[in-house]
């Protein structure tokens, strides 16, 4: 005798209404609320006729499905609630501090540049020598430099052993349109990390230049933000840093900066940004020991949202 008969599905109404639900995560989860979040971009956002909330953990049962409420989103997942934001974002938060340290940070050795001009026959075992003693006499500075202002080798040469010393390309610099790339990142990014975008090529990649030491960390976190392939590279300095200057006086999208006390603090913060700006988009990366949030204030058009429409949160948490 069986101990359990199952009513066939569909007969039920307890059935019925399982089905119901299950078909609404099922949109849910197809609309974006599942999408992976090691990388994201804002493409996607869309909210399905009977959104579900995003929350795991959200105890409004079916009543938010009255709720008006379209906005906000944050990372691909309708909200409906405040207390359902705050949720999501201290998960958010949690991930990216997790995430410290597992970063692939550049710690990898790698030869001295001196000793690889040497070895490629690009300089003298003599202008090594004195081009060290000046690093040595000015107290610090970059060897590359000395190399080039003292002992006239070509800074053309320099950058190819950068790019030889950090296995990257020496990406070419010629028509730099800074006030258009303004909203790929934060100008604080660009000032702190020196990092320059230099153009976006066809509407997928994004090159990323710096001047003589690469940042894996901000790269891969501007890759997720923008959904854009990042490829690192260095630009000769002489290129470079007027480039760099002119970027730091363009316009960029809006900034607010907040320092939190504690991570609660911080996720308290966010969430409340997210529920002021109701935004059809939102996401949370980590860059070095910031939390950058992006927030998309209407659709972004493609490949680069229009400036104006993003509005950019950076916070530290502590003494970072
Ligand atoms: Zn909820």
């Amino acid at each position: 005798m069986p101990i359990l008969t199952r009513e066939p599905a569909g007969e039920h109404p307890a059935a019925r209404e399982a089905i119901f639900a299950n078909r609404l995560l099922a949109d849910a989860a197809f609309e974006g609320t599942s999408r992976d979040t090691g990388r994201h971009g804002p493409q996607g956002a869309r909210l399905s006729l009977l959104e579900t909330c995003a929350n795991p953990g959200c105890g409004s049962g079916w009543l938010h499905l009255w709720r008006s409420r379209s906005a906000p989103v944050f990372e691909g997942g309708w909200n409906c609630s405040a207390a359902c934001t705050g949720a999501r974002v201290a998960a958010a938060v949690r991930r990216e501090l997790d995430g410290r340290g597992r970063a692939p940070e550049s710690h990898r050795h790698r030869i001295p540049l001196g000793l690889m001009m040497l070895e490629q026959g690009w300089i003298t075992s003599a202008q090594l020598r004195k081009g060290l003693e000046a690093q040595k006499q000015a107290g610090g500075g970059r060897l590359g430099h000395w190399l080039v202002r003292q002992q006239g080798v070509s800074e053309q040469l320099v950058t190819r052993a950068l790019g030889l010393q950090w296995s990257c390309p020496v990406l070419p610099m010629e028509f730099h349109d800074a006030e258009a790339l303004t909203v790929l990142l934060p100008r604080l990014f660009v000032d702190a990390f020196g990092a320059l975008p230099l153009r976006v090529a066809a509407g997928k990649l994004l090159y990323l230049g710096f001047e003589d030491c690469l940042d894996p960390v901000l790269a891969l976190a501007v890759e997720r933000m923008t959904g854009l392939r990042v490829e690192s590279g260095l630009v000769e300095g002489s290129r470079f840093r007027p480039a760099h200057t002119r970027m730091l006086s363009a316009r960029f999208p809006p900034v607010e900066l907040i320092e939190a006390a504690s991570e609660q603090a911080a996720v308290l913060a966010l969430s409340k940004a997210i529920e002021r700006t109701r935004p059809v988009e939102a996401q949370l990366v980590r860059v070095h020991d910031c939390l950058w949030l992006r927030m998309w204030l209407r659709a972004p058009a493609e490949p680069l949202p229009e400036a104006g429409s993003v509005h950019d949160l950076i916070g530290s948490i502590g003494a970072c």
